[in-house]
């Protein structure tokens, strides 16, 4: 059994960063730039603004963060975006949800130009992805695939089974394993006769926020598990997947912490570093 090592595999997707940025600054272009808005306090959110202020810093990649009051009007938040959507100097928009409740999340999300939509939150980037097009991709589920990826196995064919259904992670990561010719199955809480379809599944992705949920009967030998679950528990993170049974049964399984968390920011900021080669549009 192999432990599919995330920080491993987001270092080289730093240094590809690093080395794009240093060639672009010798050509004489600006370094890529990211906004990322936060308001209100959300301590998730805050983090996760924290990382990557500092891994933009690290990679020479621009960044600038707008704290807003938790008590902005939806129009005042508007006009900001507006301003950023005009901005030339600014290639990416992050905004990072949960918004305060008097605050319509759909709204605003669908009102960042979809050129500067690293996280593929806009209606365009999403519908374009769903239909196969060249789009934006949440860096979640591009960093599951990634990971799958790493071990060189061929996804091509291969049976496939994605526990959890939510837009941002279940839904995408199948679409994108269904992009690379996978057979793909969806499962989530009305699903039934879970363990015997999970146990057939080649690739296992788990994004259930069940810890500890997928035990060995649910997993066939030699299968590759990728466990996104993060669920906080007496201030420790634990995955989906009960890695001291399963690590026993599979052939790659990827740790919690160290797994795919360990990758989404680095590729939130390749996002960004395509943004700014309008690579995508
Ligand atoms: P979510 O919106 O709560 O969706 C959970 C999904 O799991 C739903 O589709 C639900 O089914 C399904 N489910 C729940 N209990 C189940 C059960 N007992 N059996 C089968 N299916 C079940 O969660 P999410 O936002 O997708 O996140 C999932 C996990 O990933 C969470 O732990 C979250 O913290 C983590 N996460 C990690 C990262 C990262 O970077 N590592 C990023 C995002 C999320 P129904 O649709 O039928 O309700």
């Amino acid at each position: 059994m192999d432990i599919i090592d995330g920080k491993a595999v987001a270092q080289k997707y730093k240094d590809e960063i690093a080395d794009f940025v240093q060639k672009r600054v010798e050509a004489g272009l600006r370094a890529p730039s990211m906004v990322t808005i936060l308001v209100g306090n959300d301590g998730g959110s805050i983090y996760y603004m924290s990382n990557q202020k500092k891994l933009c810093e690290k990679l020479g990649v621009k960044f600038r963060d707008i704290v807003l009051d938790e008590n902005i009007s939806e129009d005042e938040l508007l006009e900001i975006i507006n301003k950023l959507n005009q901005d030339e100097e600014t290639d990416a928009i992050m905004l990072l949800v949960p918004l305060p409740k008097h605050i319509n999340e759909k709204k605003i999300t669908s009102f960042i130009s979809y050129k500067k939509d690293i996280d593929g939150l806009t209606d365009i980037n999403c519908g374009r992805f769903y239909k196969g097009e060249k789009s934006f991709i949440p860096c979640t589920p591009k960093s599951v695939l990634e990971l799958i990826k790493s071990t060189g196995i061929n996804i091509s064919g291969k049976n496939t089974v994605v526990l959890g259904r939510s837009n941002i992670v279940g839904k995408p990561v199948a679409q994108l394993l269904l992009n690379e010719n996978a057979t793909v199955t969806i499962c989530h809480s009305k699903t039934q006769n879970l363990k015997e379809i999970c146990s057939k599944a080649d690739i296992l992705v788990a994004a259930i926020g069940r810890p500890g949920f997928v035990t060995a009967d649910y997993i066939k030998e030699g299968a590759i598990v990728i466990d996104v679950g993060t669920t906080m528990i007496e201030g420790k993170v634990k995955g989906d997947v009960n890695f001291e049974e399963v690590s026993k049964k599979a052939d790659y399984i990827t740790p919690v912490p160290g797994g795919v968390g360990s990758l989404t920011t680095t590729m939130l900021i390749k996002n960004v570093c395509e943004a700014s080669m309008g690579n995508v549009y």
